[in-house]
């Protein structure tokens, strides 16, 4: 059966080429350019996924997300025009499972359709055991342990504290680094790279941290 996408996009152009070349990925799309529609549409339809504008008429993405968010863990991707909103998008913290910016090409979008309806699909097959102890920094999963420095168990503790919630590198730096030294991005990229070796170790089917590409980093869906 072919997956359902909703596009809610008020820019009739883009919402044609969006709806083109999903389709010819061999989805199903339905357009909606009002943001009064979106949310009734999606408790009586049930997409796969959404494509979310941030800026529409008579209500914004940002409500729609949230609305949707109270009965459905539907796939959300929220669209902005404005790459800076995206640090301020991921600290309301609405649940969005990936942002991108316009302009983009419909080629990415297809791209990061698959990617998040592949991570979706990965999280409904595994069902792992993570176990952290804050007292001693210990963290075990299946049952083994994971044998973390403390940055990558304060990191793992964030991240799966909020499982599906995008973090930025910023937001990671600023909750671990509360002394505020100035760490470059890459220092947090080389603490997740070491993590994710050490639970490979231990799962190496496990996806349990997932790259937001361009934005940051999520603990796999519940
Ligand atoms: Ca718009």
């Amino acid at each position: 059966m072919k997956q359902k996408i909703l596009i809610v996009e008020d820019e009739q152009r883009l919402a044609d080429l969006h709806r083109d070349y999903l389709q010819q990925a061999g989805y199903t799309t339905e357009c909606l350019g009002d943001g009064m529609l979106a949310v009734p549409w999606v408790r009586e339809n049930a997409p796969d996924l959404i494509l979310l504008d941030l800026m529409l008429p008579n209500k914004d993405g940002l409500e729609i997300c949230k609305e949707i968010r109270i009965f459905s863990n539907v796939p959300i991707i929220m669209v902005t025009a404005r790459a800076e909103e995206i640090d301020r998008l991921i600290g309301l913290e609405l649940g969005a499972d990936d942002y991108i910016c316009k302009p983009f090409s419909p080629r990415e979008v297809v791209a990061r359709v698959k990617a998040v309806l592949r991570r979706g699909l990965q999280s409904a097959q595994t069902d792992q055991s993570l176990v952290l102890d804050e007292n001693c920094y210990l963290a075990t999963l299946e049952g083994k342990a994971l044998d973390l420095t403390a940055v990558e168990f304060q990191l793992l503790s964030i991240l799966a504290g909020r499982p599906g919630q995008i973090f930025s590198r910023d937001q990671l730096m600023d909750r671990i680094y509360t002394d505020h030294r100035i760490v470059c991005d890459r220092t947090i990229d080389s603490h997740i790279k070491k993590l994710r070796k050490k639970i490979a170790i231990v799962s190496p089917e496990l996806e349990l941290i997932q790259s937001v590409y361009s934005v940051g980093y999520k603990y796999k869906n519940p």
